[in-house]
Protein backbone atom coordinates (compact mmCIF):
# COMPACT_ATOMS: atom_id res chain seq x y z
CA UNK A 1 0.00 0.00 0.00
CA UNK A 2 1.10 3.54 -0.87
CA UNK A 3 0.11 6.45 0.73
CA UNK A 4 0.81 10.41 0.94
CA UNK A 5 3.98 12.20 1.14
CA UNK A 6 2.74 14.73 3.61
CA UNK A 7 1.43 11.25 5.10
CA UNK A 8 4.84 9.92 5.17
CA UNK A 9 6.14 12.85 6.26
CA UNK A 10 4.19 12.94 9.22
CA UNK A 11 4.85 9.49 10.14
CA UNK A 12 8.53 10.25 10.16
CA UNK A 13 8.26 13.02 12.49
CA UNK A 14 7.08 10.79 15.12
CA UNK A 15 10.35 8.40 14.64
CA UNK A 16 12.51 11.69 14.66
CA UNK A 17 13.44 11.93 11.16
CA UNK A 18 13.97 15.89 10.45
CA UNK A 19 11.24 16.86 7.95
CA UNK A 20 9.92 20.81 6.55
CA UNK A 21 7.12 22.15 8.71
CA UNK A 22 4.08 21.78 6.87
CA UNK A 23 0.15 20.75 6.39
CA UNK A 24 -2.03 19.28 3.62
CA UNK A 25 -4.36 21.82 1.25
CA UNK A 26 -7.64 20.35 -0.38
CA UNK A 27 -7.92 23.84 -1.70
CA UNK A 28 -6.67 27.22 -2.79
CA UNK A 29 -8.24 28.96 0.20
CA UNK A 30 -6.82 26.39 2.78
CA UNK A 31 -3.30 26.73 0.72
CA UNK A 32 -3.45 30.47 1.95
CA UNK A 33 -4.30 29.59 5.25
CA UNK A 34 -1.63 26.68 5.55
CA UNK A 35 0.92 29.33 4.06
CA UNK A 36 -0.10 32.15 6.54
CA UNK A 37 0.57 29.81 9.40
CA UNK A 38 3.82 29.07 8.65
CA UNK A 39 5.43 32.34 8.25
CA UNK A 40 8.11 31.99 6.42
CA UNK A 41 9.62 33.81 3.14
CA UNK A 42 9.18 31.00 1.02
CA UNK A 43 6.90 28.31 0.60
CA UNK A 44 7.15 25.51 -1.67
CA UNK A 45 3.16 23.86 -2.99
CA UNK A 46 3.92 20.54 -3.76
CA UNK A 47 1.16 18.01 -5.88
CA UNK A 48 0.41 15.00 -3.70
CA UNK A 49 -0.36 11.97 -5.71
CA UNK A 50 0.95 8.93 -5.73
CA UNK A 51 4.04 9.18 -7.86
CA UNK A 52 7.33 10.34 -8.32
CA UNK A 53 8.50 12.86 -11.04
CA UNK A 54 6.56 15.68 -9.61
CA UNK A 55 9.18 18.16 -10.15
CA UNK A 56 9.93 17.43 -13.67
CA UNK A 57 6.56 17.70 -14.54
CA UNK A 58 5.49 21.07 -12.72
CA UNK A 59 3.96 19.70 -9.69
CA UNK A 60 6.36 21.11 -7.46
CA UNK A 61 6.03 24.99 -7.14
CA UNK A 62 8.15 27.95 -5.22
CA UNK A 63 6.06 31.02 -3.88
CA UNK A 64 7.43 33.83 -2.42
CA UNK A 65 4.22 35.63 -0.91
CA UNK A 66 0.73 34.24 -0.42
CA UNK A 67 -0.78 35.15 -3.67
CA UNK A 68 1.72 33.21 -5.41
CA UNK A 69 0.85 29.95 -3.15
CA UNK A 70 -2.81 30.63 -3.97
CA UNK A 71 -2.43 30.75 -7.70
CA UNK A 72 0.35 27.76 -7.84
CA UNK A 73 -2.73 26.34 -5.61
CA UNK A 74 -5.30 26.77 -7.89
CA UNK A 75 -3.05 25.87 -10.76
CA UNK A 76 -2.21 22.83 -9.45
CA UNK A 77 -5.64 21.45 -8.02
CA UNK A 78 -7.66 19.28 -10.15
CA UNK A 79 -4.84 19.04 -12.91
CA UNK A 80 -3.93 15.66 -14.35
CA UNK A 81 -0.38 15.78 -13.62
CA UNK A 82 1.82 13.17 -15.93
CA UNK A 83 5.39 12.11 -15.06
CA UNK A 84 7.64 9.20 -16.26
CA UNK A 85 6.10 7.07 -12.83
CA UNK A 86 2.14 8.02 -13.82
CA UNK A 87 1.88 6.46 -17.10
CA UNK A 88 0.79 8.60 -20.28
CA UNK A 89 -2.80 8.99 -18.77
CA UNK A 90 -1.65 10.74 -15.42
CA UNK A 91 -3.05 11.35 -12.11
CA UNK A 92 -5.11 13.61 -10.75
CA UNK A 93 -3.98 16.29 -8.52
CA UNK A 94 -6.43 16.53 -5.12
CA UNK A 95 -4.05 17.39 -2.48
CA UNK A 96 -1.27 19.62 -1.61
CA UNK A 97 1.47 20.03 0.92
CA UNK A 98 2.14 23.25 1.81
CA UNK A 99 5.47 23.58 3.31
CA UNK A 100 8.09 25.80 4.10
CA UNK A 101 10.94 26.06 1.81
CA UNK A 102 14.79 25.03 2.32
CA UNK A 103 18.28 26.67 1.39
CA UNK A 104 19.19 23.62 -0.16
CA UNK A 105 23.24 23.11 -0.34
CA UNK A 106 23.23 19.74 -1.43
CA UNK A 107 20.31 17.02 -2.18
CA UNK A 108 21.46 12.89 -1.43
CA UNK A 109 19.46 9.86 -2.05
CA UNK A 110 18.98 8.03 0.78
CA UNK A 111 16.40 4.20 0.64
CA UNK A 112 15.50 1.37 2.65
CA UNK A 113 14.01 -1.61 0.49
CA UNK A 114 13.80 -5.50 1.16
CA UNK A 115 16.56 -7.45 -0.82
CA UNK A 116 14.39 -10.88 -1.63
CA UNK A 117 18.26 -12.27 -2.74
CA UNK A 118 19.44 -12.05 0.56
CA UNK A 119 16.14 -11.79 2.69
CA UNK A 120 17.50 -8.72 4.59
CA UNK A 121 16.45 -4.92 4.51
CA UNK A 122 19.10 -2.98 2.13
CA UNK A 123 20.34 0.91 3.04
CA UNK A 124 21.04 2.83 0.08
CA UNK A 125 22.49 5.86 -0.60
CA UNK A 126 24.20 8.18 -3.08
CA UNK A 127 25.30 11.38 -2.94
CA UNK A 128 23.88 12.12 -6.43
CA UNK A 129 20.69 12.30 -5.35
CA UNK A 130 17.52 14.52 -6.63
CA UNK A 131 15.89 14.16 -9.85
CA UNK A 132 18.15 11.87 -11.74
CA UNK A 133 18.60 9.24 -9.26
CA UNK A 134 17.03 6.71 -12.16
CA UNK A 135 19.72 7.73 -14.46
CA UNK A 136 22.20 7.32 -11.80
CA UNK A 137 21.28 3.90 -11.59
CA UNK A 138 21.16 2.93 -14.73
CA UNK A 139 24.75 4.55 -16.13
CA UNK A 140 26.93 5.01 -12.98
CA UNK A 141 25.60 2.27 -10.51
CA UNK A 142 28.83 2.06 -8.46
CA UNK A 143 27.73 5.68 -7.31
CA UNK A 144 25.12 4.32 -5.32
CA UNK A 145 26.12 2.59 -1.93
CA UNK A 146 24.82 -0.58 0.10
CA UNK A 147 24.42 -1.67 3.68
CA UNK A 148 22.55 -5.03 4.08
CA UNK A 149 20.88 -5.09 7.52
CA UNK A 150 21.00 -8.45 9.40
CA UNK A 151 17.92 -8.66 10.97
CA UNK A 152 19.31 -10.00 14.32
CA UNK A 153 21.45 -7.08 15.29
CA UNK A 154 19.25 -4.18 13.58
CA UNK A 155 21.51 -1.41 11.69
CA UNK A 156 24.98 -0.83 13.20
CA UNK A 157 26.76 2.31 13.89
CA UNK A 158 29.47 1.03 11.87
CA UNK A 159 27.35 0.50 9.28
CA UNK A 160 25.49 3.84 9.21
CA UNK A 161 29.24 5.79 10.02
CA UNK A 162 30.43 4.01 6.72
CA UNK A 163 27.55 5.02 4.39
CA UNK A 164 27.79 8.52 5.50
CA UNK A 165 31.35 8.91 4.65
CA UNK A 166 30.61 7.43 1.54
CA UNK A 167 28.16 9.48 0.42
CA UNK A 168 30.08 12.47 1.82
CA UNK A 169 28.63 14.63 3.99
CA UNK A 170 30.89 17.47 5.13
CA UNK A 171 32.54 16.59 8.66
CA UNK A 172 29.95 19.28 10.70
CA UNK A 173 26.43 17.12 9.78
CA UNK A 174 28.03 13.44 10.29
CA UNK A 175 26.17 13.37 13.37
CA UNK A 176 22.59 14.41 12.36
CA UNK A 177 23.22 11.95 9.40
CA UNK A 178 23.63 8.79 11.01
CA UNK A 179 20.55 9.82 13.21
CA UNK A 180 18.87 10.16 10.51
CA UNK A 181 19.43 6.60 8.82
CA UNK A 182 18.88 5.46 12.34
CA UNK A 183 15.45 7.27 12.64
CA UNK A 184 14.53 6.09 8.84
CA UNK A 185 15.23 2.41 9.78
CA UNK A 186 13.39 2.16 13.02
CA UNK A 187 10.40 4.07 10.95
CA UNK A 188 10.49 1.56 8.39
CA UNK A 189 10.77 -1.94 10.74
CA UNK A 190 8.42 -0.16 13.11
CA UNK A 191 5.40 0.13 10.62
CA UNK A 192 6.27 -3.02 8.01
CA UNK A 193 7.49 -0.81 5.62
CA UNK A 194 8.59 -2.47 2.19
CA UNK A 195 10.50 0.49 0.84
CA UNK A 196 11.38 3.92 2.37
CA UNK A 197 12.78 6.38 0.07
CA UNK A 198 13.91 9.80 0.84
CA UNK A 199 15.15 11.61 -2.48
CA UNK A 200 16.08 14.18 -2.07
CA UNK A 201 17.61 14.42 1.36
CA UNK A 202 19.12 17.80 1.81
CA UNK A 203 21.97 19.19 3.49
CA UNK A 204 20.84 23.14 4.17
CA UNK A 205 23.28 26.24 4.32
CA UNK A 206 22.56 25.93 7.86
CA UNK A 207 23.78 22.73 8.08
CA UNK A 208 20.44 21.16 8.56
CA UNK A 209 19.83 17.62 7.40
CA UNK A 210 16.52 17.45 6.30
CA UNK A 211 14.08 14.83 4.50
CA UNK A 212 12.76 16.83 1.43
CA UNK A 213 10.69 14.25 -0.12
CA UNK A 214 9.31 11.04 1.63
CA UNK A 215 8.06 7.91 -0.12
CA UNK A 216 6.81 4.80 1.84
CA UNK A 217 5.62 1.86 1.04
CA UNK A 218 3.83 -0.67 3.08
CA UNK A 219 3.46 -4.43 3.06
CA UNK A 220 0.13 -5.16 2.53
CA UNK A 221 0.33 -8.76 4.06
CA UNK A 222 0.83 -6.95 7.49
CA UNK A 223 -1.36 -4.24 7.15
CA UNK A 224 -3.43 -6.08 9.58
CA UNK A 225 -1.05 -4.78 12.03
CA UNK A 226 -1.56 -1.34 11.46
CA UNK A 227 -5.08 0.02 11.42
CA UNK A 228 -3.68 3.93 11.58
CA UNK A 229 -1.87 3.08 8.08
CA UNK A 230 -4.88 1.61 6.43
CA UNK A 231 -6.70 4.52 7.75
CA UNK A 232 -4.91 6.74 5.59
CA UNK A 233 -5.80 4.92 2.46
CA UNK A 234 -6.66 7.25 -0.67
CA UNK A 235 -9.11 4.98 -2.68
CA UNK A 236 -8.89 7.51 -5.52
CA UNK A 237 -5.46 6.71 -6.23
CA UNK A 238 -5.84 2.41 -6.45
CA UNK A 239 -6.99 1.08 -9.67
CA UNK A 240 -10.83 0.19 -8.77
CA UNK A 241 -10.61 -3.51 -10.06
CA UNK A 242 -8.17 -4.33 -7.05
CA UNK A 243 -9.67 -2.73 -4.35
CA UNK A 244 -12.85 -4.50 -5.73
CA UNK A 245 -10.84 -7.76 -5.65
CA UNK A 246 -9.38 -6.91 -2.25
CA UNK A 247 -13.30 -6.46 -1.07
CA UNK A 248 -13.91 -9.57 -2.49
CA UNK A 249 -10.78 -11.41 -0.95
CA UNK A 250 -9.60 -12.33 -4.21
CA UNK A 251 -5.92 -12.12 -5.04
CA UNK A 252 -5.88 -9.90 -8.25
CA UNK A 253 -2.76 -8.48 -9.73
CA UNK A 254 -3.27 -5.99 -13.16
CA UNK A 255 -1.48 -6.93 -15.45
CA UNK A 256 -2.27 -4.91 -18.81
CA UNK A 257 -2.83 -7.61 -21.60
CA UNK A 258 -5.80 -9.15 -23.05
CA UNK A 259 -6.21 -12.08 -21.84
CA UNK A 260 -8.14 -12.57 -18.30
CA UNK A 261 -7.10 -15.15 -16.21
CA UNK A 262 -9.11 -17.02 -13.21
CA UNK A 263 -7.34 -19.40 -11.36
CA UNK A 264 -7.59 -21.28 -8.10
CA UNK A 265 -3.80 -21.13 -6.02
CA UNK A 266 -1.30 -18.73 -6.31
CA UNK A 267 1.24 -21.56 -8.22
CA UNK A 268 -1.18 -22.61 -11.07
CA UNK A 269 -2.07 -18.55 -10.90
CA UNK A 270 1.71 -18.20 -12.35
CA UNK A 271 1.81 -21.04 -13.94
CA UNK A 272 -1.09 -20.17 -16.08
CA UNK A 273 0.48 -16.03 -16.60
CA UNK A 274 3.53 -18.22 -18.13
CA UNK A 275 1.59 -20.45 -20.62
CA UNK A 276 -0.68 -17.75 -21.90
CA UNK A 277 2.91 -15.85 -22.64
CA UNK A 278 4.52 -19.26 -23.84
CA UNK A 279 1.16 -19.17 -26.95
CA UNK A 280 2.09 -15.83 -27.85
CA UNK A 281 -0.39 -13.59 -25.60
CA UNK A 282 -0.62 -11.28 -23.16
CA UNK A 283 -2.21 -11.73 -19.40
CA UNK A 284 -4.44 -9.11 -18.67
CA UNK A 285 -3.86 -9.75 -15.09
CA UNK A 286 -2.89 -12.72 -11.97
CA UNK A 287 -6.46 -13.87 -10.31
CA UNK A 288 -6.50 -16.45 -7.50
CA UNK A 289 -9.62 -17.06 -6.52
CA UNK A 290 -8.75 -18.77 -3.49
CA UNK A 291 -9.46 -22.32 -1.98
CA UNK A 292 -13.07 -21.35 -0.74
CA UNK A 293 -14.86 -20.35 -3.80
CA UNK A 294 -18.41 -19.64 -3.85
CA UNK A 295 -20.43 -19.10 -6.59
CA UNK A 296 -20.69 -15.17 -5.61
CA UNK A 297 -17.31 -14.83 -5.64
CA UNK A 298 -16.73 -16.51 -8.83
CA UNK A 299 -19.45 -14.07 -10.41
CA UNK A 300 -18.01 -10.83 -8.95
CA UNK A 301 -14.37 -12.34 -10.20
CA UNK A 302 -15.96 -12.00 -13.97
CA UNK A 303 -17.23 -8.49 -13.25
CA UNK A 304 -14.05 -7.00 -11.94
CA UNK A 305 -12.27 -9.25 -14.81
CA UNK A 306 -14.47 -7.67 -17.83
CA UNK A 307 -15.01 -4.14 -16.36
CA UNK A 308 -11.50 -4.19 -17.78
CA UNK A 309 -11.58 -3.03 -21.63
CA UNK A 310 -8.38 -4.59 -23.01
CA UNK A 311 -10.22 -7.94 -21.70
CA UNK A 312 -11.03 -10.19 -25.00
CA UNK A 313 -11.00 -13.54 -23.79
CA UNK A 314 -11.40 -15.12 -20.10
CA UNK A 315 -9.47 -18.23 -19.58
CA UNK A 316 -10.93 -20.21 -16.51
CA UNK A 317 -7.98 -22.39 -14.87
CA UNK A 318 -9.30 -24.50 -12.36
CA UNK A 319 -8.00 -27.70 -10.65
CA UNK A 320 -10.14 -28.30 -8.13
CA UNK A 321 -8.80 -29.23 -4.30
CA UNK A 322 -10.80 -27.98 -1.71
CA UNK A 323 -12.51 -25.99 -4.34
CA UNK A 324 -15.23 -28.16 -6.29
CA UNK A 325 -15.09 -27.85 -9.79
CA UNK A 326 -19.06 -28.34 -9.60
CA UNK A 327 -19.18 -25.14 -8.08
CA UNK A 328 -16.86 -23.31 -10.30
CA UNK A 329 -19.38 -23.90 -13.45
CA UNK A 330 -22.62 -23.07 -11.29
CA UNK A 331 -20.42 -19.26 -11.00
CA UNK A 332 -19.68 -19.52 -14.62
CA UNK A 333 -23.47 -19.94 -15.46
CA UNK A 334 -24.21 -17.57 -12.54
CA UNK A 335 -21.77 -14.98 -14.19
CA UNK A 336 -22.92 -15.15 -17.22
CA UNK A 337 -27.19 -14.24 -16.09
CA UNK A 338 -25.96 -11.62 -13.66
CA UNK A 339 -23.23 -9.60 -15.13
CA UNK A 340 -23.40 -11.38 -18.91
CA UNK A 341 -20.50 -12.52 -20.74
CA UNK A 342 -18.73 -10.11 -23.32
CA UNK A 343 -15.95 -11.96 -24.45
CA UNK A 344 -15.28 -15.63 -25.05
CA UNK A 345 -14.77 -17.53 -21.92
CA UNK A 346 -12.57 -20.67 -22.21
CA UNK A 347 -12.97 -23.39 -18.80
CA UNK A 348 -10.37 -25.88 -18.24
CA UNK A 349 -12.07 -27.96 -15.18
CA UNK A 350 -9.74 -30.90 -13.61
CA UNK A 351 -9.90 -32.33 -9.94
CA UNK A 352 -12.99 -32.68 -7.37
CA UNK A 353 -16.05 -33.02 -8.62
CA UNK A 354 -14.83 -32.47 -12.27
CA UNK A 355 -17.67 -34.34 -14.21
CA UNK A 356 -20.61 -32.59 -12.55
CA UNK A 357 -19.03 -29.50 -13.45
CA UNK A 358 -18.88 -30.21 -16.71
CA UNK A 359 -22.19 -31.65 -16.90
CA UNK A 360 -23.74 -28.21 -15.80
CA UNK A 361 -21.78 -26.17 -18.20
CA UNK A 362 -22.64 -28.68 -21.16
CA UNK A 363 -26.41 -28.58 -19.29
CA UNK A 364 -26.37 -24.36 -19.34
CA UNK A 365 -24.81 -24.54 -22.44
CA UNK A 366 -24.30 -20.66 -22.31
CA UNK A 367 -22.85 -19.05 -25.55
CA UNK A 368 -19.35 -18.31 -25.68
CA UNK A 369 -18.48 -20.76 -23.22
CA UNK A 370 -16.33 -23.37 -24.02
CA UNK A 371 -14.83 -26.04 -22.21
CA UNK A 372 -11.06 -27.00 -23.07
CA UNK A 373 -9.78 -30.69 -23.29
CA UNK A 374 -6.59 -29.49 -21.05
CA UNK A 375 -4.35 -26.43 -19.70
CA UNK A 376 -2.30 -26.67 -23.02
CA UNK A 377 -5.50 -26.66 -25.32
CA UNK A 378 -7.29 -23.56 -22.70
CA UNK A 379 -4.36 -21.29 -22.69
CA UNK A 380 -3.97 -21.65 -26.69
CA UNK A 381 -7.79 -21.20 -27.70
CA UNK A 382 -7.66 -18.17 -25.01
CA UNK A 383 -4.94 -16.88 -26.81
CA UNK A 384 -6.68 -16.92 -30.24
CA UNK A 385 -9.91 -16.57 -29.29
CA UNK A 386 -8.53 -12.83 -27.89
CA UNK A 387 -6.92 -12.50 -31.10
CA UNK A 388 -10.19 -13.35 -33.18
CA UNK A 389 -12.23 -11.37 -30.94
CA UNK A 390 -9.77 -8.34 -31.11
CA UNK A 391 -10.06 -8.15 -35.37
CA UNK A 392 -13.72 -8.27 -35.01
CA UNK A 393 -13.97 -5.38 -32.89
CA UNK A 394 -11.74 -3.88 -35.28
CA UNK A 395 -13.73 -4.42 -38.00
CA UNK A 396 -17.09 -3.45 -36.54
CA UNK A 397 -15.20 -0.01 -35.67
P1 LIG B 1 9.50 14.35 -7.04
O1 LIG B 1 10.04 15.02 -8.30
O2 LIG B 1 8.12 13.84 -7.24
O3 LIG B 1 10.42 13.32 -6.51
O4 LIG B 1 9.36 15.54 -5.95
P2 LIG B 1 10.39 16.08 -4.86
O5 LIG B 1 9.67 16.26 -3.60
O6 LIG B 1 11.61 15.25 -4.80
O7 LIG B 1 10.76 17.53 -5.41
C1 LIG B 1 11.48 17.72 -6.62
C2 LIG B 1 12.53 18.79 -6.46
O8 LIG B 1 11.94 20.02 -6.05
C3 LIG B 1 13.59 18.50 -5.43
O9 LIG B 1 14.62 17.67 -5.92
C4 LIG B 1 14.09 19.89 -5.10
O10 LIG B 1 15.12 20.25 -6.00
C5 LIG B 1 12.90 20.78 -5.35
N1 LIG B 1 12.36 21.22 -4.03
C6 LIG B 1 11.48 20.59 -3.24
N2 LIG B 1 11.28 21.26 -2.08
C7 LIG B 1 12.08 22.38 -2.16
C8 LIG B 1 12.37 23.49 -1.28
O11 LIG B 1 11.87 23.58 -0.17
N3 LIG B 1 13.23 24.43 -1.74
C9 LIG B 1 13.81 24.37 -2.96
N4 LIG B 1 14.64 25.33 -3.34
N5 LIG B 1 13.60 23.34 -3.80
C10 LIG B 1 12.76 22.35 -3.41
MN1 LIG C 1 11.68 13.09 -5.00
Amino acid sequence: MNIHEYQSKQILREFGVKVPNGNAAFSPEEAARVAKDLGTPVVVVKAQIHAGGRGKAGGVKIAHNIDEVKQFASGLLGKVLVTHQTGPEGKQVNRLLIEEGSNIEKEYYLGFVIDRKTAQIVMMGSEEGGMEIEKVAEETPEKIFKEYIDPVTGLMPFQTRRMAFRMNFKPEVMNKVTKFMDCLYKAFVAKDCSLAEINPLVVTKENDVIALDAKLNFDDSALFRHPEIEALRDESEEDPKERAAAKAALSYVNLGGDVACMVNGAGLAMATVDIIKYYGGEPANFLDVGGDSTVEKIAEAFRIMQSDDQVHSVFVNIFGGINKCDVIASGIVEAAKVVGLRVPVIARLDGTNVEAGRKILKEANVPGVYMAADMDDGAKRAVELAAAKKSELRIKA
